[in-house]
Formats: structure tokens, C-alpha cells, sequence
């Protein structure tokens, strides 16, 4: 009996049911077609995958399959590798067609996509692939790239509807895991609700005024909660589009008398894409010193100083604080990411690769586009950026002066008053009486000195960037990932 022809939307890191054109393209090829995501065994076992991510990308399926349900449609679940799955796929259907957006992602998924290719080419079947966002394919450098990226930006929103092309039967052996399922179907309440629904809640009550102070507060780790768009886990795992948020955003601006930080807001959309753009011309970021010079550079291995700093014990309040936070809810503002890079790589002088999966693995919004070419540019790897070595305490004095995120995360230093709170350390035999602390008892004594930590990793990381190899990587990098302006030297 000849199988039935089928086309298939293979879903990915594009969890939503609007501007979203392989759904588009499968709706109106008149033929059947699948919408599938995989949960897949290895990408499971994957040192960046945490069970957040798939309690996030279970929810976000629940909230399209709500949205579907009025046309009797559903993203098929499956729970098998890819090729495996693809392989069974057209042992059952004639697939002409497999839909989908291009993934900027790990090697792994870039060799689980090589592999998948192959099995398509030998069976004749087109896989089309869409560009995601702003990012581009194929590009070398840096040439016409923002020009490229707004053009994608106002192209026009597609308006899916859904109801025209029927849904296949399809029995098959790739059921999710009773047990897999029952923990990824709970969600913490500590954590952002995932979904379509939710992100453009966040977007809009961002824009009607949540976003007023969105420039003042941003590096503040307490405001910057609710004054940060809050976004990113929404654009990581695709529930809103880049350019449905710029140009959602763009339209609300027309009635604002105060434009300033929406227009900020754009402008880091935009880095969303270009940090991702780097990612997609060299995902060797994720394990390879972007700048092969700094693989030279002797790091210092500390498995408990490594230990106190995943588990918020360094005793410096606001990076426990920080780390705490990001173990209870998954999201930290921009500025206490950097500080716990620099505090890793810089004070503790400790190889990014040693913390970089840490990090990832505890991000609702991991994406790996971003993630790894900015724990680079923090760790000061790429030799072509200033590096930034972050002082805990001030920045603790800057932007927590009160100490209420401090106080929040690090509950056992409630008593100390707040011009002590950041540097409990200094008290004294009287007030450690006076307010009933006991150092390393109540809370562990600072695993490094700041001031020396910061003194000896200017002075190794500054030294080496006089390297030869490092300058002849920072032309290649300066050529490839810089825009050509930028890219002239003086
Ligand atoms: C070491 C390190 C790792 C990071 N890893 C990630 C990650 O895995 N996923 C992620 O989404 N962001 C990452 N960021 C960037 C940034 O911290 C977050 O995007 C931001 O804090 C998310 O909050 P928001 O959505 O409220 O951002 P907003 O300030 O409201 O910005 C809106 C959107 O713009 C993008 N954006 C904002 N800042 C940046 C930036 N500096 N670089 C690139 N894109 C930006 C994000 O998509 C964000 O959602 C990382 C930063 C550092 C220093």
C-alpha cells in the first residue's frame, strides 16, 4: 500500500503558533503535515541541560497545544534521537517536506543536524530551513549585517492561522518516560511561567510601564527584576519572535512621551542576534578560547573555591546572593552575570570552562548564542574586548546600597547593619557580639582577598595580551565578528 504523503514541522527553539513561517509554508503546501518536537536522549545527557529547560519547553508545548486545541491540533511529542525518529518517520510516510528554523546551537546539535541531513538527502526528502531572527547563514563577516538585521526586522509579521491542513495519525514507540514526564509537567512558581501566553504578558505589561526605569535600574539586581523587559527566557526557547517584540515595542513607542529606555530595549535586541550571529560562524565558543592565545594561559584549579562559588558558600554576600538567587529562580540582571564570571575567572582565577555549563544549566533563558560568546567576553578570552574585572563590594555599594537583594539571598547576614553588610569580614570582636555573628559559623569566611584576587589577574590577563598569538587571533576575531567601523584600527 503506497504511505500516505506527509510534510513535517520539526519545532525547536520556536515554541510559539504566531510569526512563525515553517508552520506558515507546512499550512499551505496542501498537504498533511505534523508538528514535531523531540526530547532527545542525548541532548538530554548534555552537560548544558538542566530540568529547568525541559519543564520550560513542556510548558511552552502545553500553552501551543491550548492555543491549537479549538482546531483539533497538537505538537506530536517524541522521545528518541533524532535521526531515530526520522528514520521510523518515513518508514511510515512518503515525507516530501520537513519545515523548520535553523538552529544556531551546540557541535551536538550541529552533528545531530549533519547526521539528519544525510538520512534526508538518501530519501529524497527537502528539509527547508528559515532564517531565525536577524541571524544569517553562511556569512564570514560582519559586512551589511545590521543593515541585513533591520531589514529582517521589518519584514512583515506572519499572521499564522491554522485550520486548512489536516493532522496525520501517527502511532509510534517514542513515548515520553512516565517518570521524565511527571517532573518536567510540575513548574516551580520561583521561575517565569513558560509560554506564547506569558511572554507577550511580560512584553505588554513592559511597555504600558514596567519599563519606565528599565535604563536606571539595569544593573541593579533587586529592580532590574521587574524593570527589565524579562524576556529572554520567551526569546531563548522562541515564545515570542525577535521581531515581533521589536516591532510590538517600536509601535507602543509612537504614544510615548519618554522613549529613552524603550529605545535601549531595542538596541539589546539586537545584541540578542548578534551575539548569536557569532555563535552561528564559530560554536567552537563553547569549548575553545575564541582567542587560541588565552588557551596558553596557566589557570589555577580549585575544586572547593569552584565548589563555594556553584553553591553561593564564597563569602562575598552579593555573589552567594546572586548565586543563590539564580538557583532559586533562574534569572539574574545582565550586570550580576558579568560579576559572577569575573569573580570566577578573575579573583578566583579559575578556567570560564570550569563554571561556564554551571551557569548555563541554572539560566531559564540559556541560550547558547549568547551564553558562551559573553561568559568569553566576562572571562576576557577574546582579547579584543576590555576586560572588565568586577568588584563585588562596590558594585554591591552601587547597586544594592540598602542591602535588600543582599539580605534576601544571604538571610544569615539579616542582623548586620548595612554599612557592614557587604563586608562582613571588617566587623569587629564587639559588633560580631553586638549582632550575634559568628563568622565561619553563621557564614563562611571570604574564600579570596578582592583587592590581591583582582591584582594578579590584571596583571596575568593584561601580560598575555601582549602575546604574539593573541594579537594575530584578535585580527581574525577583529575581521570576522566586528563590524567593519569598529574593525578599522586608528
Ligand atoms: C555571562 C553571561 C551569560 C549570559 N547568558 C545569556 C543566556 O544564556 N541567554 C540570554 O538570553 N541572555 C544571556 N545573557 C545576556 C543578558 O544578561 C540577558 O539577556 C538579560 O539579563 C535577560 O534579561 P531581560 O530579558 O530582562 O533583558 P532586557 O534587558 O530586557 O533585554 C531584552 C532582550 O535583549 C537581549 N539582551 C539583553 N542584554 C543582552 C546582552 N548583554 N547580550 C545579548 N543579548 C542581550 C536578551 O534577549 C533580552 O531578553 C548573558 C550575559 C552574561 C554576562
Amino acid at each position: 500500500m503506497a504511505k500516505q504523503q506527509i510534510n513535517l514541522v520539526w519545532l525547536k527553539r520556536d515554541l510559539r503558533t504566531q510569526d512563525h513561517l515553517p508552520l506558515h509554508l507546512a499550512e499551505t503546501a496542501g498537504l498533511p503535515y505534523l508538528m514535531l518536537f523531540l526530547f532527545e536522549p542525548a541532548l538530554l545527557q548534555a552537560p548544558d541541560t538542566a530540568l529547568r529547560h525541559l519543564q520550560f519547553q513542556y510548558h511552552s508545548i502545553a500553552d501551543m497545544n491550548r492555543r491549537f486545541a479549538p482546531v483539533g491540533r497538537k505538537v506530536t511529542t517524541c522521545y528518541g534521537d533524532a535521526e531515530a525518529v526520522m528514520r521510523r518517520l518515513l518508514q511510515d510516510f512518503e515525507v516530501r517536506t520537513v519545515y523548520g528554523y535553523r538552529e544556531s546551537g551546540t557541535q551536538a546539535t550541529w552533528n545531530r543536524d549533519k547526521a539528519v541531513k544525510k538520512l534526508f538527502d538518501q530519501e529524497g526528502v527537502l528539509w527547508q530551513e528559515c532564517q531565525r531572527d536577524g541571524i544569517l547563514r553562511g556569512a564570514r563577516n560582519r559586512a551589511g549585517w545590521d543593515k541585513a538585521w533591520y531589514a529582517a526586522m521589518h519584514q512583515p509579521i506572519v499572521h499564522n492561522t491554522f485550520g486548512t491542513a489536516s493532522a496525520p495519525d501517527w502511532s509510534h514507540p517514542f513515548l515520553l518516560p512516565e517518570a521524565l514526564e511527571a517532573s518536567w509537567s510540575v513548574y516551580p512558581d520561583a521561575f517565569q511561567p513558560a509560554g506564547e501566553s506569558y511572554a507577550w504578558r511580560y512584553l505588554h505589561s513592559f511597555l504600558s510601564g514596567r519599563g519606565i526605569h528599565y535604563s536606571k535600574h539595569i544593573s541593579k539586581p533587586l529592580e532590574s527584576r521587574t524593570s527589565c523587559s524579562r524576556l529572554s527566557p520567551y526569546l531563548a526557547w522562541g515564545n515570542i519572535s525577535v521581531r515581533q517584540a521589536y516591532r510590538t515595542t517600536l509601535d507602543a513607542m509612537k504614544a510615548m512621551p519618554h522613549k529613552g529606555p524603550y529605545q535601549n530595549f531595542l538596541t539589546r535586541l539586537r545584541w540578542h542576534c548578534h551575539f548569536i550571529q557569532k555563535f552561528e560562524m564559530e560554536c567552537s565558543y563553547e569549548h575553545t578560547c575564541i582567542n587560541r592565545g588565552y588557551e596558553l594561559l596557566p589557570y589555577r584549579s580549585d575544586e572547593a573555591a569552584l565548589e563555594a562559588w556553584k553553591t553561593g558558600r564564597t563569602g562575598i554576600p552579593l555573589v552567594d546572593a546572586c548565586m543563590r538567587c539564580l538557583h532559586a529562580t533562574g534569572w539574574i540582571n545582565f550586570r550580576m552575570r558579568a560579576m559572577l564570571v569575573s569573580f570566577l575567572t578573575h579573583h578566583l582565577f579559575q578556567d570560564w570552562r570550569a563554571g561556564v555549563y554551571h551557569l548555563a544549566q541554572l539560566f531559564l533563558d540559556y541560550e547558547p548564542g549568547i551564553h558562551y560568546p559573553q561568559f568569553q567576553m566576562q572571562a576576557g578570552t577574546t582579547g579584543v574586548n576590555t576586560v572588565r574585572i568586577y568588584n563585588p563590594v562596590k558594585n554591591a555599594l552601587q547597586h544594592d546600597p540598602s542591602g535588600a537583594f543582599t539580605r534576601k539571598w544571604a538571610p544569615e547576614l539579616h542582623r548586620i547593619p548595612d554599612a557592614l553588610l557587604h563586608e562582613p569580614w571588617k566587623l569587629s570582636a564587639l559588633e560580631q557580639q553586638l549582632y550575634q555573628f559568628q563568622p565561619g559559623l553563621d557564614y563562611p569566611h571570604p574564600i579570596v582577598n578582592i583587592a590581591d584576587g583582582a591584582r594578579e589577574a590584571r596583571d596575568k590577563i593584561w601580560s598575555h595580551r601582549k602575546s604574539e598569538l593573541v594579537k594575530q587571533e584578535n585580527r581574525r576575531i577583529l575581521a570576522a565578528h566586528v563590524r567593519p567601523k569598529q574593525n578599522e584600527t586608528p
